[in-house]
């Protein structure tokens, strides 16, 4: 998936997992969004080596969070929560056989050489064959391949659980305040 995407779901997941910790969030709110998004981010750093390497997978990524944990309590749950959010939304890949990238490209860009180009770029970017999910135990990627109407469904869930979560904090901090 997406920059955006994996901000929005890792934010939005770190948020539930504070929500019966309204004093802690209150209190350390800025530095919990921070690590959430770096969080979130971080293991498509990858893409300066092996896209969807090691760095992909949940195991990894969760010694990782508790390494930095045990040096940085506070920063456990935003790291964990950002890492695995990110590693899930990653299992979902875009099945471009239909070329359906190069239709939207086109709508865009009229010249021809230049939206190939653009398209070239764009479908290497995302080309992936899923994450290693059950990494060191089997470097065996795991996918599920979504088609237009799917894609939009899982991007739709996404924006959806940030709409009621953002819906419920705002109750919420009403609450306690
Ligand atoms: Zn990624």
């Amino acid at each position: 998936m997406d920059l955006i995407s994996h901000i929005i779901f890792g934010l939005t997941l770190t948020r539930l997992v504070y929500m019966n910790r309204p004093q802690e969030w209150e209190k350390y709110r800025n530095i919990i969004i921070l690590i959430a998004i770096a969080a979130s981010l971080f293991p498509d750093i990858d893409i300066l080596t092996t896209h969807r390497s090691e760095i992909h997978a949940p195991l990894v990524l969760a010694v990782l969070a508790g390494v930095i944990g045990l040096a940085y309590p506070l920063s456990f749950k935003p790291l964990l929560v950002g890492f695995l959010s990110h590693s899930l939304l990653d299992v979902f890949l875009f099945d471009n056989s239909n070329d359906t990238i190069r239709q939207i490209i086109d709508i865009a860009i009229t010249n021809d050489t230049a939206a190939s180009e653009v398209n070239e770029v764009v479908v290497t970017g995302i080309a992936a064959n899923g994450i290693m999910l059950l990494y060191p135990i089997s470097r065996k990627m795991y996918s599920i391949m979504l088609t237009e109407t799917t894609y939009a469904m899982v991007a739709g869930l996404v924006l959806s659980t940030a709409a009621i979560t953002l819906y419920l904090t705002r109750n919420n901090t009403g609450k306690y305040r």
